[in-house]
């Protein structure tokens, strides 16, 4: 069997087998041409120079031949097929030196762009060789050492203190300060103890643990990362679709062009030989690889430059869009507050407090819901779990409802306690009133009638403040918070932030159709959600956001760009970057566009010389690239002027 890890290592092998061959073939053309050269110096190496540049045309022309006819076999034209056909063109009007020194170059900057791009993505992939290779597993009583490839979910690892962690897995003893920032982009050590999980490649610090694998090495969150990105690199987005469309019209107007060119130099009374050499010199300049480089230069720089802050973007697409993004939407649990509430407030109505917490504790215990586990966790602290419930059913944005005892009970919001047809008394009404003034969720709890309520409070991240005002920095016109909660939470919390707008008691298909509504009312639009129950929400924005990558399968399913870390930070870290690769595409596009109009003019107003068309037309290639790999060293120091 193959894994993830040997495959990758594979490609990786085989790009640096490609770049290495179009080296030498490079630098044989170098040593080919300069031969030529030093041979037509002296008297009678007139035939071993013409020998040496045709050697240089061959192997300058090599690899470029083979693309050319793997695209003429699916009935495409490329560049690589201009430019071999502009040689030729130069040979046959006795140029060869022109012909061999514009291979030479093209061979150049093929070369030097593989090898960039290839370090571009190898800079993701430098991730999986942090993995360590083997895992001192339990078993029985004996300590084995055990490839990580053979490790399975249910395997019991020990981990020393400043090893990297060999899986992804639950602590089950000891406690440590692990260094997620391989995975997450964050610096700071998370605090890790017993029931927490723990991601591969990630760094322990000072405490010994034991783990459990949770996921074989394959699924290993570290590995669909990686996947993830080598499948955005290789899917061609809609728009890399419509240049290779305009590549193949263009390339066509260029040989049409140049024919064109070169029946009016002759009929302008230019020699064959001059009139062709026009025309070959046409040819070059007209080339666009700068322009068909432009965007992947710069978007492959991006993506590396993301993975290495926490940031996946899925597609080039994706960052297009987060880039253009005018209004933001927000959603409260788990994005702006850390969705990790506690309970605080307790009503006991029609029954005594631990019964009223047994129920509930009973109800709630086989949710997944943030606000179920604040109950529970306060239920098993005050030693009140007691019943158990049955036919449990989670109500979207509303609640929960079970059978205790062969009695049905319901708890939820108001919206829940109404169709529940529950009469809300005043003592009900003004205990509501009391928690959320005080910042809680409320949970009504009843079966007739309303038998207690339930406050859990949830704290604002600590980071959620700066993010939002960096995300005005950034230029956002409208800022929004979306939330199931009640409106009074929702008031205080957008009060607090400075939000333009807030919209509370939301059911998840009113989020839907509210997204639809603010991208009509404030133009692009971007959703940040935790991706747990608002998937639908965020696919219907232009950009979804998710939060938490690392951990939670459904974001990194749903969403456009993925947060990895659990930290509000990164999102205007993630928008900033993306506005950059935006620039720095557009100035790669200005810079191909310039160059071809400049090249195109000199040739056909004044003479230009083959070799300085060719410098010009890769020159231009070469520095699109160079700019594209500054977003690798991209910091967001903009944003904390
Ligand atoms: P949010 O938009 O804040 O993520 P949800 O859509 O998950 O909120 O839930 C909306 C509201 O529905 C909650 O504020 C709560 O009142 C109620 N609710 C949802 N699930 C539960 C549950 N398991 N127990 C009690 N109340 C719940
Ligand atoms: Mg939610």
């Amino acid at each position: 069997m193959v894994t993830t890890s040997e495959r990758l290592t594979q490609s990786q092998r085989s790009e640096n087998r490609r770049i290495r061959f179009s080296a030498y073939l490079t630098g044989i053309t170098f040593f080919c041409l300069i031969g030529g050269f030093l041979a037509s110096r002296f008297s009678g190496g007139q035939a071993v120079g013409f020998v040496a540049y045709l050697l240089a045309c061959i192997a300058g022309g090599w690899s470029a031949s083979k693309k050319a006819w793997q695209e003429l076999k699916r009935f495409r034209l490329d560049i690589d097929l201009l430019m071999l056909i502009a040689a030729l063109g130069a040979i046959a009007v006795g140029k060869a030196v022109d012909g061999a020194v514009l291979l030479f170059l093209f061979s150049l900057a093929n070369t030097l762009e593989e090898y960039a791009l290839g370090r571009t993505r190898q800079a993701i992939r430098a991730l999986e060789k942090l993995r360590p290779e083997r895992a001192l597993v339990l078993r029985g009583d004996l300590e084995v050492w055990v490839p990580v490839e053979e490790l399975a979910p249910g395997d019991r690892i020990r981990v020393g203190p400043g090893e990297r962690l060999p899986a992804d897995g639950i602590i089950v003893e000891g406690e440590s300060a692990v260094d997620e920032s391989a995975l997450t982009g964050e610096s700071l050590p998370v605090d890790k103890a017993p029931g927490n999980s723990v991601f591969s490649c990630t760094l322990n610090g000072n405490g010994a643990l034991l783990m459990e694998v949770t996921r074989p090495n394959s699924q290993s969150t570290l590995a669909r990362l990686i996947n993830l990105v080598e499948r955005a690199q290789t899917e061609k987005s809609h728009a890399e679709e419509f240049t290779q469309w305009i590549k193949q019209r263009y390339t066509v107007l260029v040989l049409v062009g140049a024919a064109f060119a070169l029946m009016t130099f002759l009929a302008l009374g230019h020699s064959f030989g001059t009139a062709f050499h026009r025309a070959t010199v046409l040819l070059v300049a007209a080339s666009p690889c700068a322009l068909v480089i432009s965007t992947p230069a710069a978007v492959l720089s991006a993506m590396a430059r993301g993975a290495r802050g926490g940031v996946l973007f899925k597609s080039g697409a994706a960052i297009e869009a987060l880039a253009r993004v005018e209004a933001m939407a927000l959603d409260k649990t788990g994005t702006l507050t850390q969705g990790k509430p506690r309970l605080t407030n307790l009503a006991a109505l029609r029954c005594d407090e631990q019964e009223l917490l047994s129920l509930a504790a009973a109800l709630e215990r086989p949710s997944e819901h943030p606000i179920a586990r604040a109950i529970v966790a306060f239920a098993e602290q005050k030693g009140a779990v007691t019943t158990q419930a049955s036919a449990v059913k989670a109500i979207p944005g509303e609640g929960i409802q079970g059978e205790i005892g062969n009695e049905s009970y319901w708890a939820g919001n108001l919206r829940l306690a109404r169709r529940s047809k529950a009469i809300i008394s005043s003592d009900a009404r003004a205990a509501l009133a009391r928690f959320e003034e005080q910042g809680c969720t409320t949970i009504i709890l009843g079966n007739q009638g309303i038998l207690g309520i339930l406050g859990v409070a949830d704290t604002l991240r600590p980071e959620s403040k700066v993010a939002v005002q960096r995300l005005r920095v950034l230029g956002l016109k409208n800022i929004q918070m979306l939330t199931g909660d009640n409106a009074r939470v929702a008031r205080a919390i957008s009060e607090e932030l400075g939000l333009d707008e807030f919209h509370a008691q939301l059911l998840p298909e009113d989020k839907v159709a509210l997204i639809r509504e603010l991208r009509r009312r404030h133009g692009r639009l971007a959703m940040v959600g935790d991706g747990l129950n608002d998937a639908p929400v965020l696919a219907a924005a232009d950009v979804g956001v998710a939060m938490g990558g690392a951990g939670n399968d459904v974001a990194l399913e749903a969403s456009d760009v993925v947060l990895m870390s659990d930290n509000l930070s990164r999102l205007p870290w993630a928008v900033g970057l993306a506005r950059a690769t935006r620039r720095i595409t557009l100035q790669n596009l200005t810079i191909g566009l310039v160059a071809i109009l400049t090249l195109v003019t000199l040739t056909l107003s004044a003479h230009l010389e083959l070799p300085v068309a060719v410098i010009g037309h890769e020159g231009s290639t070469v520095l699109v690239v160079l700019n594209g790999l500054r977003l690798l060293f991209w910091r967001s120091s903009a944003l904390e002027g």
